[in-house]
């Protein structure tokens, strides 16, 4: 059994996604694959979904962004994209996601994602891509989004 990491505020990325969730993140933490992320705000990676198209005035890259709801273009028309994708195939929404860190703070936030994505058999994180998680290999239900 790995020992239980809490989750890090570093692991969320300005659109809201969690990395601590994310499949290639995962992979990687338990060296699965040749995944080599490391999630996008510890890795410095220039978000592909929202900021090689960000038209707001502050955020040209993920170094300089801190949340998404912090631009003046938000909610743009990227988010929402990445938003209705992600309710459809994953049942989450990153700007649920971004209005609980706006409105509770990042403790709060942190605490719920562990609700919700902590494994109850090992202790380690359930991807929200394919549910699984990647330290017991177990395909766990979640339940809904930010309930
Ligand atoms: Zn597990």
């Amino acid at each position: 059994m790995k020992p239980e990491k809490p989750l890090s505020a570093e692991l969320i990325a300005p659109c809201g996604m969690n990395c601590a969730i994310c499949s290639r993140y995962l992979s990687f933490l338990n060296g699965l694959k040749r995944s080599q992320c490391s999630g996008c705000r510890p890795g410095h990676v220039n978000c592909t979904y929202l900021f090689a198209k960000c038209s707001g005035v502050n955020h040209q890259s993920v170094k300089e962004a801190v949340f998404c709801f912090e631009c003046d273009q938000y909610p743009c028309a990227q988010i929402k994209r990445m938003d209705k994708r992600y309710q459809k195939s994953y049942g989450m929404s990153v700007v649920e996601n971004l209005e609980w860190i706006k409105e509770k703070g990042m403790e709060s936030f942190l605490e719920n994602q562990d609700r919700k994505y902590r494994c109850p058999g090992c202790g380690g994180m359930i991807s929200i891509h394919n549910r699984k998680c990647f330290s017991c290999d177990t395909v766990t239900r979640l339940a809904d989004p930010l309930s």
